[in-house]
This record gives structure tokens, sequence and C-alpha cells, in this order.
């Protein structure tokens, strides 16, 4: 038997619990993991409250990315005591995740502890650090150069904001954040970014184009948010969209694209293939310090995932929160 966070829905309601559960229910795959951190990213806060649509059988369950040591497997790729990491494949949403002592997995879906990092250290990066980073590949890959100007990241307090404010401004560029949480002003200038601004200017609606003034735009929040980023992204500008805090429309125009060239870069960390996500890890190796990891993430228990799900979908949680499942 292990603990693990437990999601049902039945016609007693939706309803998330601490349980215990037998090995013999694991779900199907080639590997067995002994899990040691997980974490709480937006979607388990909607996984764990019911908030949104993202658990697709019950009982679930959460947790979309988890490290640990192997402790069973049935392919080639892994040997009992590899320590392993997993981020996304529906981990979590259709299949039981990583908010349990022990998980069972498709060999593919893993790949090996990134070097430079222990689990809890891989776990304080998370799938927000991960996309963080994936969104920053993005405007690499459009060519983006820190003397084309200012970079603007949404949702800038979240896990995914914090990230990406990390990684750009240790790559050079000047970043301004967009926040509701404008207390959270002096964590965000530790983190690197040069101004701070009230999320309210983004998040009602605006014009099709307004005056030019970001570079690129790493954007968390979609919604009217995205829209007015895109219409304030210079010409030839990149937009790196990944989320939907704010929610999941895009009432926008085609002026942004058709009058100033931008693009729009979608990413989802979901279905990346391997050689990709070693790339992002090796990056994320060379550019964030453990000291910013400890500044960006706070560690809770297994029980406590529970509680701080609904704070998270508050808008409570600064930074990462990463789950030791043992404690
Ligand atoms: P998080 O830690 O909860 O951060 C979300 C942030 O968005 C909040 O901290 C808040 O930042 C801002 N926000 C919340 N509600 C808002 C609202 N109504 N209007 C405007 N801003 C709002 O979540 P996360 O884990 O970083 O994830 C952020 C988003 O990215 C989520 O939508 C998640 O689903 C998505 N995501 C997508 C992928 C992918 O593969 N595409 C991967 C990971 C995450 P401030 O307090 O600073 O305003």
């Amino acid at each position: 038997m292990f603990k693990a966070i437990l999601v049902n829905k039945d016609d007693q309601g939706y309803r998330t619990e601490l349980a215990q559960v037998d090995e013999a229910s694991l779900p199907e795959g080639e590997v067995r993991v002994k899990v040691s951190y997980s974490t709480l990213n937006y979607k388990d806060g909607l996984a764990i409250t019911g908030k949104g649509p993202v658990v697709r059988s019950f009982p679930m369950v959460p947790g979309i990315d988890f490290a640990g040591e192997v402790m069973e497997s049935s392919s080639p790729d892994f040997k009992v005591g590899d320590m392993v990491l997993l981020n996304g494949w529906g981990v979590g949403e259709g299949h039981w995740g990583g908010l349990a002592q022990q998980a069972r997995v498709k060999a593919d879906w893993l790949i090996p502890l990134p070097k430079g990092f222990t689990p809890k250290q891989a776990l304080a990066i998370g799938t927000a650090g991960y996309t963080a980073m994936l969104c920053v590949m993005a405007l690499q890959k459009h060519g983006l150069k820190p003397s084309d100007g200012e970079v603007l990241v949404t949702g800038a307090a979240g896990g995914v904001g914090s990230f990406a404010i990390t990684l750009l401004s240790k790559l050079g560029f000047t970043v301004v954040a967009s926040t509701g949480r404008l207390e959270e002003a002096d964590y965000l200038r530790k983190l690197g970014v040069a101004e701070v601004i009230d999320r309210a200017i983004l998040s009602a609606p605006g014009k099709p184009l307004a005056k030019e003034r970001w570079a690129a735009v790493v954007d968390s929040v979609g919604s009217h948010t995205l829209a007015n980023a895109c219409a304030q992204t210079k010409s030839d500008g990149a937009v790196a969209a990944c989320g939907l805090a704010q929610g999941m429309d895009f009432p926008s125009s085609v002026a942004p694209f058709i009058l100033r060239g931008i693009t729009l870069y979608g990413i989802n960390s979901v279905t990346v293939p391997r050689a990709k996500r070693i790339a992002a890890y090796e990056q994320l190796a060379s550019l964030v310090d453990l000291q910013t990891l400890e500044a960006i993430s706070h560690e809770i228990s297994l029980e406590e995932s529970i509680k701080y799900a609904s704070e998270l979908m508050a808008g409570n949680v600064r930074g990462r929160v990463i789950v030791d499942v043992n404690r």
C-alpha cells in the first residue's frame, strides 16, 4: 500500500482525499517509480478542486510531473535504481500521476533525471519552469536578441511567469512583469525584472492595434491579456502563448499579424519529443542557479497539496510549490 491523492467523481459529487492505495491498482506501464517529489501546477489545481475539466477518468491520482527512482522496469531504457523525471503526457489527467508515493507509466514518457539537478531541484523547476524554457526557446528560434527591446512576461508571480523572468533576465533581456500582485514587486525585481506593471492594464478589452512596445512576450494568461500583448508587440516581434489563467478565449483580430507581421507561437509542453525535452533541461541547467530555485519554490507535504490547490486557484500562491510525497 502507498499514499496517494485521489480524485473521485460520482453521485456524491467531486471529492479529493488523501488515500491508501494498493500497488495492484496502478495503471499499466513498463516502469514503476518510487516517487520522491511532485509539484502543484495550475492544471493540478484544476484537477484537485474540480474547477476545470482536466481529469478524464475517475478515480484519478493528479500530479502532472514527478521525479523518483525506478522500482521495476520491463523497458530496456530504464533499470531498477535509475533516477527519472516525468512532465506531461496526460499524466495526472488521463493516467495516474505524481501526487502519490508510487507511479507506473510508459517508459517513453520518462527522461533520465537531468544532470546537475537533485530530484527536488528538478521539481522546483517542474512543468512550469520547463514550459517557460520552451517559451524562451521559441523566442530564441525566432531570432530574438536582447538589443531588440523589452520582453513582457504576464502572470509574472506564478510558476511559469517566475521562471520566464529568471531565464530571460539571465539571457540578458530587459524584462517587464505584469502582475495582479503589486505587493510581489520586490520578489519580481529580485528575479531580474526591470519594471513591474499592473495586470489590469492588459486584462481589459483593448484595441486591435496599440502603441508598439514589446519585442516579445511570454504569456501564461490568455484572453484579453494575450490579445492586448499581441496588439502592443513591435513589428516582426513574437509572442509565446502557453496558458489560460485569465481565460481560454483569444479576443483579438488579425491586425497585429497582417499589419505588423508578428508571430504567435503556441507552446504545448505535454507531448514534446524526448530530444527537445532533454535540450530544454540542458539549457535550464546552464541558466538556473540554485539560489533562485530556493527563492522561487517552497515545499509542502502530500496532504497539504489539497489545501494549496485552492490557494493556487485563488491566485494566492507565489512561484512554485514542491510536494514531498513522503512527508
Ligand atoms: P500559476 O502558478 O497559478 O500562475 C498563474 C498566474 O496567472 C497567477 O500567479 C497570476 O499571476 C496570473 N493570473 C491568475 N488569474 C488571473 C486572471 N484572472 N487574470 C490575469 N492573470 C491571472 O500557474 P502556472 O503553473 O504558472 O501556469 C500558468 C498557466 O500556464 C496556466 O494556465 C497553465 O495551465 C498554463 N501552462 C501551460 C502549459 C503548456 O504546456 N501549454 C504548461 C504549464 C502551464 P499574477 O498574480 O502575477 O498576476
